[in-house]
């Protein structure tokens, strides 16, 4: 197993498909339109997300400019700064392992996949139903998406048994859709 799959693709906190598809995507296994090149389909096959570039699996998932903003809008919110690799094994490869577990964490792990995923459902929404979401729809979309998985996380044990540290509630500035429910016996922080 490839390091990023484990770092990516392995937890129990994002939703399965989205796993699924980060660990497809990374392996080149997605139906972009390289990938349909390669098994002899003829395109044209253009980025529906900028419409500027021939879609591949870097472009449409890393490189493309509505696909960056997705990955800047969740890095920026988590305090995260720093070059992005071009090629998304090297992308997802070279995303640090959090430690201690944390709300902060949790954010962290299932960020890539939540992106990819959420990437791609524009993406088809845009190729195959002909509706396209604006960018900043979209950004509340991924945002939505992201806190209400991080909220359900909290009713994990896991998560529900970690102190919340003064860091995690400075972030969760930055989140206001997450919330914690009381779960367990164990109260936790409304932010
Ligand atoms: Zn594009």
């Amino acid at each position: 197993m490839k390091e990023w799959e484990t770092k990516v693709c392995w937890n129990n906190v994002c939703l399965p498909k989205a796993r699924a598809f980060s660990w497809l995507a990374g392996n080149r296994r997605i139906l972009s339109g390289d990938c349909l090149r390669k098994m002899g389909f003829v395109g044209p096959f253009r980025c529906v997300l900028c419409e500027k570039a021939e879609e591949d699996v870097d472009h449409l998932l890393l490189n493309c400019e509505f696909a960056q903003e997705a990955w800047l809008f969740g890095l920026q919110r988590l305090n995260w700064k720093g070059p992005m690799a071009g090629n998304l094994c090297d992308w997802l490869d070279s995303w640090l392992v959090s430690g201690k577990p944390s709300t902060f964490a949790t954010v962290w792990k299932i960020l890539p996949s939540i992106v990819l995923w959420e990437l791609w459902k524009e993406r088809n929404r845009r190729v195959f139903e002909g509706k396209a979401e604006n960018r900043q729809r979209f950004l509340i979309r991924l945002e939505r998406a992201i806190s209400e998985l991080v909220s359900n996380a909290a009713s994990h044990v896991n998560l529900a048994k970690v102190p919340f540290t003064q860091f995690d509630a400075s972030f969760l500035l930055s989140w206001p859709l997450v919330k914690f429910r009381p779960v367990n016996g164990h109260l936790r922080a409304n932010l």
